[in-house]
């Protein structure tokens, strides 16, 4: 049989292994296995040809039992509403296992924002803002960056919402720019976070990160600072890492300055001087100590989870991982750092960037990124103390806790 990729599917089979061990509620589980509120619209923007184009914007709302609403945007030509459930429905295990009062959701618009001028970009941009304004707000959804969307995309969105209201509200988005109420620490939140899970995990391991070897697939937002403080936090090698173009690889690690400097100059890190090329695929079998996807959904799966080499796998992207291949990576004995554990350091200052916007005071970045280890390592604490209990992998330990913080705000509420 083939593996069923849809990430909507495989998000509800994820939940529905959680709901077995848990002997959750038939009910509570019904509801908890679809989004509460979806929004699905059009985009009509004026391109600089004349023509008008018409996208298709999507916004799911999956849970707000704990909080208001909370995740980013998608800019992607191949984005689907299924997609954009299944990360919304991530977003609410990920802000329930990191205990923070928000709930999930997700939004995205089809379309390829690199073949996009940059005022047509801003027109979309603000389109989108239009489309959802009654739907969003500080007590209600507040989106935040996620794959090729930006701090300057938070900026118009965060403009055209203050117009449409006539109030300042810079909490109903995130990841803004630090002149309009952005957060400290906010650019390299996700991998700082993920950088504390892995210390923790290898710590629990015995694995000493000074000098293990570490490959990185993605090059974006978080796969970038992830080298960087890999590099600098840890001295681990990092020995490659890719990005949509194809992957470099150099066994004695890759110096964060120079890739940076390369990327910077021709857009891919492919031909950086001193490495040679390897492939997305070669990248994810390599015998490194730790493996971190930072890029898309199901890169590991059936067919070829069983040639993974790492010790540990840090789930930086959202849903590298099939079931299927959790189920290999498990029988191997190798330790997986879910997804929404150990990409929670971006909603976590999130958090704190909504936190400061409503005091209108702001921290700076030691204080920040101090917040984050005490959140998220308490977060893979109980996770690991859940998996040790239930004897379960981690990632099914990590549904547990977040599923029963979530079912127990909606029984509180009466909802089931
Ligand atoms: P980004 O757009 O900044 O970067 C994405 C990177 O992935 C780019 O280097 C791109 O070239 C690469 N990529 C795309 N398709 C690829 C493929 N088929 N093979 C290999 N590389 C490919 O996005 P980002 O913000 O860095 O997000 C990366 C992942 O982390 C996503 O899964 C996202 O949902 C997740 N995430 C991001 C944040 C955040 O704060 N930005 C928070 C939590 C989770």
């Amino acid at each position: 049989m083939t593996e069923n990729l849809n990430p909507f599917a495989i998000a509800q089979a994820q939940l529905d292994g959680a709901a077995e061990v848990l002997q959750l509620d038939p009910d509570m589980h019904a509801f908890l296995r679809q989004p509460m509120r979806e929004f699905h619209f059009t985009i009509p923007v004026k391109m600089n040809d004349g023509h008008t184009e018409i996208f298709q914007g999507f916004r799911v709302q999956y849970n707000d039992a704990r909080g208001p609403a909370k995740g980013g945007i998608r800019f992607h030509p191949r984005e689907t509403i299924d997609t954009v459930r299944a990360l919304a429905a991530w977003m609410t295990w990920k802000t329930a296992v990191s205990d923070i009062p928000l709930g999930g959701g997700k939004g995205g618009v089809i379309c390829n924002p690199r073949e996009m001028q940059p005022d047509e970009l801003e027109r979309l941009s603000r389109g989108y803002m239009r489309a959802l304004s009654r739907y969003v707000g500080l007590t209600k959804d507040s989106p935040a960056p996620d794959v090729y969307t930006n701090p300057q995309i938070m900026a118009w969105m965060l403009d055209e919402y203050e117009i449409l209201t006539g109030h300042h509200e810079p909490g109903v988005i995130t990841g803004k720019p630090l002149p309009l109420g952005g957060s400290a620490g906010r650019g390299p939140a996700t991998a700082m976070g993920g950088m504390f899970t892995i210390r923790e995990a290898a710590r629990l391991r015995g694995l000493n990160l000074a000098g293990a070897t570490c490959a990185i697939q993605g090059y974006g937002n978080v796969g970038g600072f992830a080298h960087r403080l890999a590099h600098d936090l840890f001295g681990l090698k990092v020995v490659a890492v890719s990005d949509e173009f194809g992957g470099i690889y150099n066994e004695h690690g890759l110096n964060p300055d120079d890739v940076v400097k390369h990327v910077q100059q021709t857009g891919k890190v492919i031909d950086c001087p001193g490495t040679e090329k390897i492939t997305n695929h070669e990248l994810l079998e390599l015998d490194v100590d730790i493996l971190i996807p930072a890029a898309i959904e199901n890169q590991l799966t059936g067919q070829n989870a069983d040639r993974v080499k790492a010790k540990i796998v840090a789930e930086l992207a959202n849903g590298p991982t099939t079931p299927e291949a959790d189920r290999i990576l498990d029988d191997k004995g190798i330790y997986t750092i879910p997804d929404f554990l150990c990409n929670a350091g971006g909603v976590i200052v999130s958090y704190f960037e909504m936190v400061q916007n409503a005091y209108q005071f702001y921290w700076d970045e030691s204080m920040v990124n101090d917040r984050l280890d005490k959140k998220i390592t308490t977060a893979f604490l109980a996770v690991h103390d859940m998996a040790q209990a239930k004897k379960v992998g981690t990632r099914v330990a990590a549904y547990l806790v977040a599923v029963n913080r979530v079912a127990e705000a909606v029984r509180l509420r009466g909802w089931v």
